[in-house]
């Protein structure tokens, strides 16, 4: 993902939904059913465990990426990589796609594309996209030298991936009735030109998103809403509104930022406008029309953005929290579960 330098967005749709909130608590939450036979009247409690998002878990995800090195397309590790998510997905999902394709970057190469789809309760109509990127850059083009080398990116894809991870083990353990998820672990995302690369050339970087919203798994695939999760992983993350979330899906970020202060974790999520960003989330909403958010690890006050390892070396286990991974997770997974 890169900054935006300019953004004339145009709002195409105002989500006049009403979302209906419930009480998500220590990890159980109670439905009350009323049964009225005969005059009699009863209340009954029903108690439904829903687990909590275990930032350990997650952990143990981020750490299996890091450890088949840089995730590089067309490289063992990215191949090694791929097959272990998909044999993860496949422990937790009620179905599995996966997408391979050739793609074309900035600099005319030809690249292989494997996206990986998890899909949870596949007939349900009403349905929700996360998403995540699991390559990692090939070069560290934001370091003063050795700028060829591959990025690590333990933040950069890796933490996006393993909360995604985390979230269909839970969906798996407690299934949610009344949505569908389909959980995209996309590719080729950050294989975009170099800064200062000439000629100058637009939507280098989301390859698979943009492949996925052209080619969407299932014929006719529409979602109420996408949520991107990028950089959700790194010491002292801070998450601002950013802003083509918050053009093309308000309602969902004001739920979710208000779901992140009230289980406590407002340090992170900041109620206040970022910057706008070139992510999955825009071609999710440009080309498969859906509403789509952004989740990532970007301050406007910082130089870059981004924290200052990005697309560096440094993007290492060294700099990932488990506890931002527990925020984002246990935020996006309550907000699941009220929908
Ligand atoms: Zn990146």
């Amino acid at each position: 993902m890169k900054n935006i330098i300019h953004i004339a967005f145009i709002l195409l749709c105002f989500l006049g939904t009403a979302i209906l909130v419930t009480s998500c608590g220590k990890g159980k939450n109670t439905e009350n059913n009323q049964n009225d036979n005969n005059n009699e009247s009863k209340n009954e409690v029903k108690t439904i465990y829903t687990g909590e998002f275990n930032a350990d878990s997650a952990y143990m995800f981020l750490e299996k990426q890091v450890s088949f090195g840089a995730r590089v397309p067309n490289t063992p590790a990215h191949n090694l990589c791929g097959a272990y998510l998909v044999s993860v997905m496949s422990r937790y999902a009620d179905k599995v796609y996966e997408q391979k394709a050739t793609v074309t970057v900035y600099n005319g190469t030809s690249l292989p594309l494997h996206n990986i789809i998890g899909v949870f309760n596949p007939n349900q109509k009403r349905r929700i996209l996360l998403t995540a990127h699991w390559d990692s850059r090939p070069f560290t083009d934001q370091d003063d030298k050795d700028k060829f080398k591959a990025v690590l990116g333990a933040n950069d894809g890796a933490s996006g991936v393993a909360v995604l991870l985390e979230i269909a083990r839970l969906l798996k353990q407690y299934p949610i009735q009344n949505i569908g998820v389909d959980i995209l672990l996309n590719d080729v995302e950050d294989y975009g030109a170099p800064d200062n690369y000439k000629p100058e050339k637009e939507d280098t970087y989301c390859l698979g998103s943009q492949y996925w919203a052209k080619n969407p798994h299932v014929k006719d695939y529409t979602a109420e809403y996408a949520i991107v999760l990028d950089m959700v992983g790194g010491k002292n993350a801070t998450f601002y509104r950013e802003q083509v979330s918050d053009e093309v899906a308000r309602a969902l970020v004001d739920k979710i930022w208000n779901k992140a202060a009230q289980l406590g974790y407002g340090i992170y999520f900041l109620n206040e406008k970022g910057g706008g960003v070139t992510d999955d989330h825009l071609y999710i909403h440009t080309l498969a029309h859906i509403p789509a958010i952004d989740i990532i690890d970007h301050n406007p006050s910082r130089p870059k953005g981004f924290p200052e390892y990005w697309h560096t070396q440094r993007d290492n286990m060294s700099n990932i929290d488990k506890n931002t991974l527990k925020a984002v997770g246990a935020t996006v997974y309550a907000v699941l579960r009220e929908l």
